[in-house]
């Protein structure tokens, strides 16, 4: 972008004018956290049963599916994110399968190439296969506005070996962290839902439950550090806030999605006093009934009235370009690529912010 300003300044230059008429114009929104993949289980997935429940209905649901169903819900999730105010997305995906869709849209994507598996002993298995997989799609080019990244699961699905494969790749780059209740009782005690479930899908593996928090434990792994986005952090007190803010982990709220499953809220306003990074996601279209940013700005103000509506529209825009390492967005400044969301109103607003977090706005996107 070169310039931008007002129709009359003087130091307009010469060129096309569009005139966009009263409404909010911001720097386009960024997505720090969905599953494009799974756009095609929207509304297919029961949630208010408990995190377990729903991850187990999640992957009988999803094995069901077809790829070209899959396929034609991602093309159509993709448009949506070009439609309304989204710019850049970080996209969590275990197949792969949509890197052409994302490279020929709009988009600027980080895709986090996500390996799970609980059994240590295939621990190197897996990481060797994500080798040769992204080894294969480096030589046959990867489009130059889609970055892959590898990335962890979450520590209740992650073995520790195998956390230390993606260690040693210099990864992972993103997880799910802290989400459940059930997740944390798997982690400090050994047992219940999340227990039996894996119990169930891998058989009986020896697991000596490490007996602290989610986040003190992928800590002791070595895995928090700068750059790393982690999901959720539902479940985190202020020793676990302080080992984000020391590692220089990002934390990627999905409020829709949480409440969706019923997991909690994350502790959004202490997370921000502590100084922690922040930025927004809407998660999958499995937990969440849109993929737009929005509804999440939206979600998080009215779980948190008294946050300033300027910080959420930030954690939309600046925080999730920071998150995602993208310094050409985020902000609205000459040098910076010319991607915006505009929100149009019907006429002058007293008050632009509060708007914006009202229900009633809507992003378009505005690309140069
Ligand atoms: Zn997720």
């Amino acid at each position: 972008m070169a310039w931008l300003g007002a129709l009359d300044a003087v130091d307009r230059p010469a060129g096309p004018v569009e005139e966009l008429g009263e409404g909010v114009l911001l720097p386009g929104l960024v997505n720090a956290h969905c599953h494009l993949e799974l756009s095609a289980l929207a509304g297919r997935i029961a949630s208010g049963r408990g995190f377990t429940a729903w991850v187990s209905a999640l992957v009988e649901a999803r094995a069901s599916l077809s790829p070209e169903v899959a396929d034609g819900a991602t093309a159509q999730a993709i448009a949506t994110l070009e439609r309304t105010g989204t710019v850049a997305v970080g996209d969590v995906s275990n197949t792969l399968a949509h890197l052409d869709r994302l490279g020929a849209s709009r988009l600027d994507a980080v895709v986090f190439f996500e390996q799970l598996g609980w059994d240590p002993a295939r621990a190197g298995a897996i990481a060797a296969s994500a080798d040769a997989r992204l080894a294969a799609l480096a030589a046959s080019g990867v489009a130059p506005n889609v970055e892959l990244r590898l990335a962890a699961h979450a520590p209740h699905s992650v073995s520790a070996a195998l956390f230390r494969e993606l260690l040693e790749r210099g990864g992972p780059a993103a997880l799910h962290l802290a989400e459940s209740a059930d997740e944390t009782r798997f982690l400090r005690d050994g047992n219940g839902d999340w227990s039996q479930f894996l119990r169930a899908r891998v058989g009986e593996i020896a697991f000596s439950p490490p007996g602290v928090s989610p986040v003190a434990y992928v800590d002791g792994l070595g895995v928090l550090k700068p750059g790393l986005l982690a999901a959720h952090c539902v479940h985190v007190d202020a020793a676990d806030r302080g080992r984000l803010l020391r590692s220089g982990t990002t934390v990627v709220v999905c409020p829709r999605s949480n409440r969706s499953l019923g997991v909690g809220i994350p502790p959004v306003p202490e997370l921000l006093a502590d100084g922690v990074g922040v930025a927004l996601g809407t998660d999958s279209l499995a937990s969440a009934r849109s993929l737009d940013l929005a509804d999440d700005m939206v979600a998080l103000q009215l779980e948190f009235p008294a946050l300033e509506p300027a910080l959420i529209v930030r954690l939309a825009t600046e925080g999730g370009a920071r998150a995602l390492g993208r310094p050409h967005l985020g902000t609205i400044a000459a040098g910076k690529r010319a991607a915006f969301a505009f929100a149009r109103a019907n006429g002058p607003l007293d008050d632009p912010l509060r708007f914006l977090l009202s229900g009633a706005a809507r992003f378009e996107s505005l690309f140069a």
